[in-house]
């Protein structure tokens, strides 16, 4: 049963008893490996790492973390799952959209968690994040509210408010598609240097530019099913499945 670092058996996923938004997915993950997930519109990726996130019921299947049940559906039907907490914990997650709370400053945002959930000081919170942000190029925005930070420096200091919970992966849900583009950099920039950091990262994103330079694997997903899982090299230049042909030509 010692599965590794991430595996996903036999995942699925409706919203509502309809379509199955996942439909049986099925992967193992190895610390630091970093999976770009990529597929079209709808096609169940942002739902994928709600569910690893443990954001979303699952209908079916398991997922284990470090060898141990984080996240299981119910045998007998029943809707709701068993889920670790303290595994979720290991866990952070970067969205697309802003998420920071826009009544707290920079530092107010980044303490939070730390104090609420892990019981740190405010000394400590505080002087940690001020260290993160110092090597974020961001201590002279500790003070500030979000609404008056770049889009950039703010999926920044989302990313700098998950690294503060110590996480053992990062999943990160399109967090550049909302940016304008010369903002992009300095985010995909912080992901490269949690890449050369081993970070383990699972990440969505349209950037298939991006996803060649950071990925170690590529899994294209269509329809709620994993169609091809391998190397970025493989992927982008010689994918085995027509799906993932067709949709590369689109995109690239
Ligand atoms: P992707 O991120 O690949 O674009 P999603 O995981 O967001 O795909 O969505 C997969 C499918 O699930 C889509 O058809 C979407 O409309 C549906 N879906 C996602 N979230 C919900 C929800 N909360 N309620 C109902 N349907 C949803
Ligand atoms: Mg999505």
């Amino acid at each position: 049963m010692a599965s590794g670092f991430l595996s996903v058996h036999n995942l699925r996923k409706s919203y509502g008893g309809h379509v199955h938004v996942l439909d049986g997915m099925n992967f193992q993950m190895e610390p630091s490996e970093r999976i770009v997930v990529i597929g079209p519109s709808g096609s169940g990726k942002s739902t994928l790492l709600r569910c690893v996130m443990g954001l979303e019921k699952i209908d079916n299947g398991r997922i284990e973390f470090e060898g141990a049940r984080y996240i299981e559906a119910r045998a007998n039907g029943r809707k709701d799952n068993l889920i670790d907490t303290a595994v979720r914990a290991k866990i952070g997650m970067v969205f697309q959209h802003y998420t920071l709370f826009p009544h707290l400053t920079v530092l107010g945002n980044l303490i939070l968690a730390p104090i609420r959930s892990r019981g740190e000081s405010r000394a400590t919170a505080t002087e940690r994040a001020m260290q993160l942000l110092k090597r974020l190029g961001l201590e002279n925005r500790a003070g500030a509210y979000p609404g008056m930070l770049s889009g950039g420096q703010k999926q920044r200091v989302a990313i700098a408010r998950a690294l503060l919970l110590d996480p053992k992966i990062m999943l990160f849900d399109e967090i550049t598609s909302a940016l304008d583009p010369e903002l992009v950099a300095e985010v995909e920039g912080l992901m490269l240097e949690l890449a050369e950091q081993k970070m383990s990262m699972m990440i969505v994103t349209h950037d298939m530019w991006f996803a060649k330079r950071i990925a170690t694997r590529v899994i294209f997903c269509a329809d709620g099913r994993i169609v091809e899982d391998a190397t970025p090299a493989r992927i982008f230049s010689d994918p085995a499945e027509p799906r993932t042909a067709d949709f590369l030509k689109k995109v690239l």
